[in-house]
């Protein structure tokens, strides 16, 4: 056990050198966890001090939003941008809008978007960004002032061969619309590969919506598959009930299992008939409502739980996609207890480490996020793809990448669990493939 002591060492360093970011904290230490064996076996990496240099972000932009609201008054918000790594390629990840959002979280997010977007086998570096602006209850006028404001500050900074963001919570299609129009007014150009998870009609890609959601649960089919299961009849709880929830649910209908139930931050729904996802969808994406009031539309026996945890509710596959932390150790005990096999994260990190140990220990298959929802960024890199060729593809034949591109993430993680004596270690197989890939790069380009 003489090669942990090092790691253990860079990680109190980590938390020195980056106070007051837990998340991010716990982020470094779930890949560090995984690599003692790795730098076993490569000492060069070592030597040329990697795994410090992964750790530190290559630059980090922290600017003020000033905008002006419906009634007159002037907001502030802090607006983030984390350029963590560009071994691979131009960073790439998305922006997310929550009051939540801090240094810490951004790059937590950055930091596993490295790993990430390596693992997808894409030429795409890691990044991510966002703010602390709220965008519940605001109206698009505000969303698009804020949107512009965000721009002035940011378009400095990004470029389809520097920096390329995209969506993630709080941010879709309206809001990339807003920031890709202020971004060509500010640079008069139109540069289609600055953002993507843009709108169909002006240079986004067929799939790019449905991409996170069916990418996980093309994961998670691959995970049952290996051991000769699969999803049909079996019972599945998403939580969430955003873009990435929406299309988790759908895909799994499609490959004949049950979503019972999904959920928001206030309860979940409970829908013993299989939930909706066409109601859900017209109450999420059309009307921007909740869906507490999804039972009432329903109107067949379908029950929303104010203030429960979803994951009390019995089923064979759990898919977190709502957000980090969201499934604690008492979370993942009740899973056990009420026989889950299976849990790939939709969300980013949404399980606790405790719970991750437990799912481990117990021998569940479990995926995490770095490749179970790594089929978003994936398909954004396929939109880059076609604004570099100027083309726009078919729905079919950018699923069927997709889906491609999930199975060859199944398989790396599979093998590289299996190389290092560690079968079935999803966690384990992810964080080393991703890892080598980037730190061979940058071995490469030198210090
Ligand atoms: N926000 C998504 C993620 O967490 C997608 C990022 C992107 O498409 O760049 O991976």
């Amino acid at each position: 056990m003489h090669q942990k002591a090092p790691l253990d060492q860079l990680y109190e360093q980590v938390v020195l050198r980056n106070p007051a970011e837990p998340e991010f904290h716990q982020a470094v230490l779930e890949v560090l966890d995984s690599l003692a064996p790795v730098i076993a076996k490569h000492p060069e990496y070592k030597e040329a001090k990697l795994l410090e240099r992964i750790c530190e972000p290559e630059r980090q932009i922290i600017f003020r939003v000033p905008w002006v609201d419906d009634s007159g008054t002037v907001q502030i918000n802090r607006g983030f941008r984390v350029e963590f790594n560009s071994a691979l390629g131009p960073y790439k990840g998305g922006l997310r809008f929550h009051p939540s959002v801090n240094l810490g979280v951004v790059k937590f997010l950055g930091f596993e978007q490295i790993f990430k977007n390596s693992l997808s086998g894409m030429p795409i570096g890691g990044g991510k960004g966002g703010s602390d602006f709220d965008p519940k209850g605001r109206s698009d006028n505000e969303i698009m002032r804020f949107c512009q404001s965000f721009m002035t500050e940011l378009y400095r900074h990004i470029g389809e061969y520097t920096d390329v963001p995209a969506g993630d919570i709080g941010v879709g299609a309206r809001e990339i619309g807003f920031l890709f129009g202020q971004y060509k007014r500010l640079t008069n150009r139109y540069e289609s590969g600055v953002l993507t998870g843009k709108g169909l009609g002006w240079g986004g890609a067929r799939v790019r919506k449905e991409a996170t959601g069916y990418g996980t649960v093309y994961f998670v089919r691959e995970m049952l598959a290996a051991q000769g299961s699969d999803l049909e009849g079996k019972d599945v709880v998403v939580s969430g009930s955003g873009n990435v929830a929406i299309y988790a649910m759908e895909k799994v209908q499609q490959f004949g299992g049950r979503v019972i139930a999904c959920s928001d931050s206030s309860g979940y729904v409970y829908d013993p008939a299989g939930i909706d996802v066409g109601l859900v969808r017209q109450i999420k994406e059309t009307e921007r409502g909740r869906i507490s009031d999804y039972a009432a539309r329903r109107q067949n026996g379908s029950d929303y739980v104010r203030g429960a945890s979803i994951w009390e509710l019995s089923c064979q596959v759990a898919l977190p996609c709502a957000t980090q932390n969201e499934v604690t150790g008492g979370d993942a005990k009740a899973l056990i207890r009420n026989g889950v096999l299976a849990v790939a994260e939709g969300a980013n990190m949404p399980c606790t480490p405790d719970a991750v140990k437990l799912f481990r220990d117990a021998g569940i298959l479990f995926g995490p996020a770095k490749a179970a929802n790594a089929g978003g960024v994936a398909t954004s890199a396929l939109e880059m793809q076609q604004n570099a060729s100027r083309d726009s593809w078919s729905f079919d034949y950018s699923e069927h990448r997709l889906k491609d591109i999930m199975i060859e993430i199944h398989r790396s993680c599979f093998e590289t669990a299996e190389e290092y004596g560690r079968p079935g270690d999803y966690v384990f197989g992810a964080n080393t493939t991703g890892f080598c890939r980037v730190a061979d790069a940058m071995l490469a380009f030198g210090v």
